[in-house]
């Protein structure tokens, strides 16, 4: 048996012996004056039996009632006594019957005299070992909840409250001594536990800084070579070292634009790997959320021409936010971007914002393309990943796009997320924590500058 186990039968043992005797002892007495009342109220039948011998007139009956009362009775003084009677009773000697009678009495009520004391001592006895046995009961239980508080809940407490430290990441998990018992294992367990993820952990860190190196240096290493190819590809194209067959030209352009899509996937990856390694940290500043958006929207006025897309994004209120400017362009233009080019030609992508009450502000993207299949909802925030509605030729991405605008946007508190019904079009959405409303003054003089 367990130490702790151990001790808590014990106190319940001990308890029930002092307590279960007394209680025992209680009970026995209870008896005895129980049978002391019957041997009482058997005395008075007696009595009065024997009274009723002058007026009936059964003489075998009573005779035998009396022969058989006799037999019961205790002591022998008594007994004899009644057999006196029965004697005298049978013989007809009446006067005899009568002095037998008066001794008979004289020894009934002796005999009363010494079981009333008797009873009365019981009676108290039954009092007296009640309460001994139920103010053990009572101690022994309080004993044993403090017990079983100080040995086991406390205890208990400790550990869980390390536990959930070790969870928040405040690793204070080491118990001085485990004691020697069920709940000291239990400790013990818990750091070797704890040791051993912290082990592990540090060892992922160790991996995970030794990939994000690895990918740092090899995409640092190709994007020199890459941009000084994509520049002689540029001079080629541009005609500045002579015109060119149609056909090499041809060719040239579409080695330029798949060094684009090589140089633009190598900054992701940079991208990717400072935000998750937080060595990008976001330079906040007050902006103008209407501005920042028509900015990007600027920048994508050729991707509009070329896939015969509009952005329409009137009407989008004043408001301020607390962002890194260019990170948040980078988000709207990837979303934007997104948007043209899952479009069908000739429709429309909306910009709107959205805000309720003192929560934070909606910033939505709104396209008529295909949709998003709700299983792959989820998965398209995830790096390298991409659903599989591109059937488009013009649509080649890395899939690393939206995971680093979620990246961002978490970086700002915020929230980045899609709401699309295959056949309608897509929403994507972000929210921003941090706004205010432009103060009407501040507005007004923008309207004017506009003007
Ligand atoms: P990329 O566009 O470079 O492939 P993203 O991370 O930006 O990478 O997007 C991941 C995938 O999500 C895309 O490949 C596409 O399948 C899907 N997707 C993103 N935006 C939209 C959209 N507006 N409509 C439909 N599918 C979309």
């Amino acid at each position: 048996m367990s130490p702790i186990q151990f001790r808590i039968s014990l106190v319940i043992l001990l308890v029930m012996a002092v307590s279960g005797t007394s209680f025992g002892v209680a009970v026995y007495n209870f008896l005895q004056v129980k049978s002391i009342h019957e041997d009482i109220r058997t005395s008075y039948l007696v009595r009065n039996k024997v009274d009723s011998i002058y007026i009936r007139k059964d003489r075998k009956n009573i005779t035998n009632e009396l022969q058989a009362i006799r037999e019961s009775l205790e002591p022998e003084e008594r007994s004899l006594a009644l057999s006196d009677i029965i004697q005298s009773y049978t013989s007809n000697s009446w006067s005899l019957l009568k002095r037998r009678i008066k001794h008979f009495e004289k020894v009934e009520a002796k005999y009363i005299e010494f079981l009333l004391p008797k009873a009365e001592y019981l009676e108290k006895n039954i009092l007296y070992y009640f309460l001994i046995s139920s103010i053990t009961f009572i101690l022994g239980m309080f004993f044993l909840r403090e017990y079983v508080a100080k040995a086991v809940f406390e205890p208990l407490l400790r550990v869980t409250t390390k536990m959930m430290d070790f969870l928040n990441g405040k690793y204070s998990y080491k118990f001085e001594v485990p004691p020697s018992n069920e709940l000291g294992d239990l400790q013990s367990t818990f750091n070797s536990m704890a040791q051993r993820v912290l082990h592990n952990m540090e060892e992922l860190e160790h991996l995970d800084r030794a990939k994000s190196e690895f990918l740092n240096i090899a995409s640092h290493e190709l994007r020199t070579p890459m941009t000084s190819i994509k520049g002689s590809l540029g001079l080629l194209t541009s005609g500045a070292l002579g015109d060119l067959d149609p056909e090499v030209q041809n060719m040239i352009g579409i080695a330029e634009s798949e060094t684009d899509r090589l140089i633009r996937l190598i900054n992701e990856i940079l991208d990717l790997a400072k935000i998750e390694a937080r060595k990008m940290p976001m330079k906040l500043s007050w902006n103008r959320l209407d501005e920042v958006i028509q900015e990007s929207v600027n920048g994508l006025n050729g991707l509009c021409k070329s896939s015969g897309v509009s952005i329409s994004c009137a009407n989008l209120p004043d408001y301020e936010v607390n962002v890194d400017r260019d990170r948040i362009q980078q988000v709207i233009t990837n979303l934007l971007s997104n948007a043209i080019k899952y479009s069908p030609k000739g429709k429309a992508v909306e910009v709107t914002v959205e805000q309720d009450g003192p929560g934070p502000l909606f910033i939505g993207i709104r396209d008529y393309g295909k949709g998003i299949h709700p299983d792959e909802q989820a998965q398209i925030f995830e790096k390298f990943r991409q659903a599989t509605n591109s059937d488009n030729p013009l649509v080649k991405g890395t899939g690393l796009g939206l995971a680093i605008a979620k990246a961002i946007v978490e970086e700002h508190l915020g929230h980045l997320g899609v709401q699309s019904d295959i056949g309608e079009g897509s929403t994507f959405y972000f929210t921003l924590p941090n706004w205010r409303e432009l103060s009407n003054n501040e507005s007004q003089e923008s309207q004017k500058e506009a003007a």
